[in-house]
This record gives C-alpha cells, sequence and structure tokens, in this order.
C-alpha cells in the first residue's frame, strides 16, 4: 500500500514536472533549433530531415515558409526553386527575365512534379557542401507547412514528446510585390493547428522588421517572436525590436569578432540583448563551416557558454545537443 502511494505520488510528480516543462521549453536555457531539420544530414527542409532531425530531440524543427501561385506555405529556404531542385529540367519555360524560378509561380500540384535535391550552385552545378548527402540522390520532394506540421505533431504523439515548431516568413515585401498576405496566410494555418499563444511551442521568425512588428500590433498574435537580424546597423534599434519580439536571432558573425591579436571573443550584443529582456538565439552552427574557429567544440564553448546565447539554429542537431546534455 505504502509502495503504491509513493509510486502515485512520483508519477503524479512526473506529470506535474513535465507540464511545467511544457510551459517553460521557450524560456528554457539552452535551446537547440534543427536548422532546417537535420540538414547536415539530409536535403534541406525535405521531411525526411524533417523526421531525422526530430529523432535527434531538439527543441524546436525549423520552416522557411515561400508562397506558392495558389497561396500554399511551402517549405523552403528561398523564394527561388532553382538551387535545390531539377525545376529548370521540368518546366525549363517557367524562369523570369533574369533566369530564375520563383516559388510563387507554380501552383502547389507543380512543385509535387520537382526533385529535391542537396543545395547547389546554379552556376556550376556543384553541391555547396560536398561532405554532405550525395548530390541528386535519392528522392524528395517540396511539402507544405500544413504536411510538416502534421509530422511533427504526429510524432509528438506516437512517441509523447512535445517538439516545437519554428517557422519564418520569407520576404514579406517580395509577396505583397506578386499580390499575397504571407504572415496573414500563415497565421491562419498555425492558429488552426493550435498556434497562438507563447506557451504553444511555437517561435515566429522574420528578417523584416515592419513585417514583424505589424504581426504582433496589427495583426495581434500573441506568439513568440523572433527578429532576425542580418546586418550589424539593425541593432541600433534594439530598443525598439525589445517592444513587439521576445527574441533576437542574429548571425554568428554579429556575435563574435576577432580582437587586434587575432582572438575570437564575442561581442556586447548577447548582454545588450539581455539588459532589455530579449533572448538571442543565433544562426548558424555548422561543423562544417567554421569560420575562424579550430573545432566545433569551440565554436559551441564561445557560443552557448561563453557569449551565453539562449539559442542556436543548427545544421547538425545531434552534436550541439549531446554538447547541451553534457553541460552541468
Ligand atoms: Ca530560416
Amino acid at each position: 500500500m505504502y509502495k503504491l502511494f509513493i509510486l502515485t505520488l512520483a508519477v503524479l510528480n512526473f506529470n506535474l514536472s513535465s507540464l511545467a516543462a511544457q510551459n517553460t521549453v521557450i524560456e528554457k536555457s539552452k535551446i537547440v533549433i534543427a536548422h532546417r531539420g537535420a540538414s547536415g544530414y539530409l536535403p534541406e527542409h525535405t521531411l525526411a530531415a524533417k523526421a531525422m532531425s526530430y529523432a535527434m530531440r531538439p527543441d524546436f524543427i525549423e520552416q522557411d515558409l515561400v508562397l506558392s501561385k495558389d497561396n500554399i506555405p511551402i517549405v523552403i529556404h528561398d523564394v527561388f526553386l532553382d538551387d535545390v531542385t531539377n525545376v529548370a529540367e521540368v518546366f525549363p519555360e517557367k524562369s523570369r527575365e533574369n533566369g530564375r524560378f520563383y516559388v510563387i509561380d507554380f501552383t502547389y500540384d507543380e512543385l509535387q512534379q520537382l526533385e529535391v535535391y542537396e543545395r547547389f550552385n546554379t552556376k556550376t552545378k556543384k553541391a555547396v557542401y560536398p561532405g554532405r548527402f550525395p548530390f541528386k540522390k535519392s528522392r524528395f520532394k517540396l511539402h507544405s507547412l500544413q504536411e510538416e506540421i502534421e509530422l511533427i505533431q504526429g510524432l509528438n504523439k506516437s512517441t509523447g514528446n512535445n517538439i516545437g515548431i519554428y517557422p519564418e516568413i520569407k520576404n514579406p515585401n517580395f509577396h505583397l510585390k506578386n499580390g499575397k498576405d504571407i504572415s496573414i496566410i500563415v497565421l491562419k494555418i498555425l492558429n488552426d493547428y493550435g498556434y497562438r499563444s507563447k506557451s504553444d511551442h511555437c517561435i515566429l521568425q522574420c528578417f523584416d522588421h515592419n513585417e514583424l512588428e505589424r504581426i504582433r500590433v496589427k495583426l495581434k498574435s500573441e506568439l513568440y517572436l523572433t527578429q532576425l537580424i542580418e546586418f550589424p546597423s539593425e541593432i541600433k534599434n534594439i530598443g525598439q525590436i525589445a517592444r513587439y519580439a521576445n527574441a533576437i536571432g542574429p548571425s554568428i558573425n554579429q556575435v563574435f569578432t576577432k580582437d587586434k591579436t587575432g582572438k575570437i571573443t564575442y561581442s556586447a550584443l548577447v548582454k545588450k540583448a539581455h539588459n532589455i529582456g530579449l533572448k538571442v538565439h543565433a544562426y548558424t552552427f555548422r561543423k562544417d563551416v567554421l569560420g575562424n574557429f579550430k573545432t566545433f567544440e569551440e565554436m559551441l564553448q564561445q557560443g552557448f557558454i561563453n557569449a551565453d546565447l539562449d539559442g542556436v539554429f543548427t545544421d547538425f542537431p545531434d552534436i550541439v545537443i549531446s554538447y547541451v546534455n553534457a553541460k552541468p
């Protein structure tokens, strides 16, 4: 009887603590975001790369979003199709004047006819990361935001985990020029799938400051928002960013700098952000693009520990998760 009581308490306790963990995952001290899925191992943004990253148990899996001609958000890194698919062979007549092929000129059904490859240079036709998944091998397809959410929510159900999504609104101005309001379409889908507030395991990101502010103020989203930052000059507006966003997402070039002796050190950016209540999730940690670092471990040490980042976007979630778990 006593044993049963203890067991019941233990189960109750477990349930309570896992509930608490569910509500605080976004505020967790070090979060790992699978950048375009497990893109270090499989072609970026394919469902295979997402399923593989899921099995590594990151905190979040990222989705970059561009609308199709029929207004379906496609999970793809750029407005272009020609550097990750065989579009130039399947629809040679559909390029624009600059010779490039745009997601927005194709319906979802047309996009389904394309094969997805490892990212490649459109001029040299060579893979950007030659050490990764073999170029043009196996079979991968494009998919919608809805299909990816259903994969992640399905795995959350079947495995009992609670991994979040980290969607990015791509080029809102480009979409507007093509007559489409991508944010309204994406917010509706997120809402339909239960992502509505800061505790819903969804972080919405965008490089466009005006658009992210609009998402908070005019479109009244209560989601956790990350303002992506491409250029150091954008940091001048950090006080304004804190009014509508919960985190900033700078590139690692803004987090790390080299001092006069050539030693890598970190900038004041993270501290500055923390002082006004913003978390910092930096991109992109790649073990095959080390920049000034000698090892990936050194890069993680400098980022997570020395610079005190709250989260990192990485193509190699398994390595970063092992690193985080090994730290006290
Ligand atoms: Ca992205």
